[in-house]
């Protein structure tokens, strides 16, 4: 920063790291660096934006019907209209993997309320923006903490309530969950479980919460997404006879529970061994969360649930 008045830069290059992978936007496939929005576009500058993550194992998507359900629903709820119709969003995604060449992706659908040529405040004046795009696989807990279980924090920070932001549309308002994860990592957490405005267990940043207890499980009912992978361990325990209920669940609940975990496109199930860094009951992954996680794994081999993505090789 030399010049006061500098010329515009000709051919500006960004600096910043980025993953291997495929995105697609304004109807091209680019490298995934390439992907912009404009500082412009509401869904930055307001948060005004709405996604869906789905993820691919050994080369094939799982629920993507249910992601997209989802995804449809949450672009409905914000009026917002997509450019781009179901059927070429699910074309789009598989090219974004197909493209990638990645086995194992993470992928993400965005509709964000985009621009207005004037500026202006009013919503329903902005053009909205779909953009899609494939990287590498990730999750929330990592290779360690998969085998022996997390030790999560149950923070004071309060979940925005959901007659504040419908938990309804997966959404980018991130802030109390970011808070939440640095109370965690300041009390020596590896992640953070927030409280709804009752005091009741909500969910965590980027999944859901269950626990065991005499043999049931049990997940919040209120103020948190409807997560896939929640109702993928719904249908798995009915499909293993198990009761599932969906209830108020107060941290004294979770605290005196056989079993704890959560649950997340990225990840899948994922043990918890530890609340505030006290043992969950014996402090070893339990059994019920082990053949949860085993079925779980299972179905991303059954027709019912996967979408084989077509590779070029
Ligand atoms: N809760 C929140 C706030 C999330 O962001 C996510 C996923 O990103 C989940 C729960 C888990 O949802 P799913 O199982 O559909 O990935």
């Amino acid at each position: 920063m030399t010049d006061a008045f500098p010329d515009l830069a000709p051919h500006y290059r960004d600096p910043h790291p980025y993953p291997h992978g495929v995105a697609w936007q304004d109807g091209q496939y680019i490298p995934v660096s390439e992907a912009k929005i404009s500082v412009l576009d509401y869904g930055f500058l307001h948060s005004d934006a709405t996604y869906d993550t789905v993820h691919v194992w050994d080369g094939a998507f799982f629920r993507l019907d249910a992601h997209m359900e989802r995804f449809l629903g949450s672009v409905d709820r914000l009026r917002m209209t997509l450019p781009v119709s179901p059927d070429d969003i699910r074309t789009i995604l598989h090219g974004c993997v197909a493209l990638s060449g990645h086995r194992k992706a993470y992928v993400e659908m965005i509709c964000t309320r985009g621009t207005a040529s004037n500026f202006s405040r009013d919503p329903r004046d902005a053009t909205n923006r779909f953009l899609a795009f494939a990287v590498p696989y990730g999750s929330v807990a990592n290779d360690a903490q998969m085998q022996r279980g997390l030790d999560i924090t149950i923070t004071d920070t309060t979940r925005i309530p959901p007659g504040s932001v419908d938990p309804r549309i997966k959404n980018y308002h991130w802030l109390d969950l970011i808070a939440g994860l640095f109370h965690a990592y300041d009390r020596g957490g590896e992640t953070a479980l927030l409280l709804d405005a009752n005091g009741n267990i909500a969910e965590g940043p980027g999944f859901n919460v269950f626990c065991v207890r005499n043999g049931t499980l049990l997940t919040p009912a209120e103020g948190v997404l409807p997560g896939i992978t929640r109702r993928t361990v719904m249908d798995i325990g009915a499909e293993q006879g198990r009761t599932v209920q969906a209830m108020a669940l107060s941290p004294d609940i979770l605290r005196s529970a056989e079993e704890v975990f959560i649950t997340s496109t990225a990840g899948g199930i994922m043990p918890v061994t530890r609340l505030d860094g006290n043992p969950v009951a014996d402090g070893q992954v339990g059994p019920v969360t082990d053949s949860i996680r085993t079925t779980y794994w299972a179905w991303h081999k059954d027709a019912r649930f996967i979408d084989p993505v077509a590779y070029r090789e």
